[in-house]
């Protein structure tokens, strides 16, 4: 059970995630069921199990949802017919597409790079300082960070809602720009190579892919 400090973080923290799955292109999620899950691999799930903040987060909504079993277990305990049952404290690894049938998926530039942002920001949030993440504290000193855990997550909601431009129809081109430039400059690690190839090749033509 989390400490009252962090009850409104672990909250915002969960709407954070539910507005990620919410703003994926359906194309995507349309890529992952011809695709079949084939990234969830055997243990990935034992993440948010042996983790303090992933486990209250996804106790907080599922109740206690692995098996007693668990460490013994061939596939991923998470794995269900419908897909993942996470939806909220998904490992931060499952929350990282960076694949191929994801690219192909967007529909042009700006919902890619949308996308590379959607991958980026929970890994970015959980980073609460260069030294100090967000998945390494324990229930003894999680309640110590309790206002800078509260405005990480604050700050990525709001950077989401800057992100949004990106997709947003009644936005120009000017704007989408201004966010790419700052979304990009905060985070170049964003720009991965087979993003910046899906992007070349949409702004130049796909002889510009290597
Ligand atoms: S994220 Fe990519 S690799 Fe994983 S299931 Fe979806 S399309 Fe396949
Ligand atoms: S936790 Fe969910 S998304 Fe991650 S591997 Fe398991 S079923 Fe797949």
């Amino acid at each position: 059970m989390l400490p009252e400090s962090l009850q409104h973080a672990a909250d915002r923290y969960i709407e954070l995630e539910r507005e990620i799955d919410r703003l994926v292109p359906q194309a995507c999620y349309q890529a992952c069921r011809e695709c079949e899950g084939k990234c969830c691999r055997a243990g990935m799930a034992n993440q948010t199990i042996r983790t303090w903040w992933l486990r209250e987060i996804s106790v907080r909504v599922h109740g206690t949802w692995w098996p007693g079993d668990w460490e013994g277990r061939a596939g991923c305990v998470a794995l269900t017919e419908r897909g993942c049952l996470l939806t909220a404290g998904r490992p931060i690894n499952c929350r990282i597409w960076y694949c191929q049938p994801w690219l192909d998926a967007c529909r042009g530039p700006w919902e890619a790079l949308f996308c590379a942002f959607l991958c980026e920001l929970l890994p970015r949030t959980v980073r609460l300082g260069p030294q100090l993440s967000l998945l390494d504290l324990t229930e003894a000193d999680g309640p110590r960070h309790a206002r800078l855990i509260a405005r990480r997550i604050e700050d990525a909601h709001e950077l989401l809602g800057r992100a949004r431009t990106l997709v947003d129809d009644a936005a120009d081109e000017g704007m989408r720009l201004r966010v790419a430039f700052e979304l990009v400059l905060g985070n170049p690690g964003m720009l991965q190579p087979a993003l910046c190839e899906r992007l070349l090749a949409d702004l130049c033509g796909p002889q510009a892919r290597r």
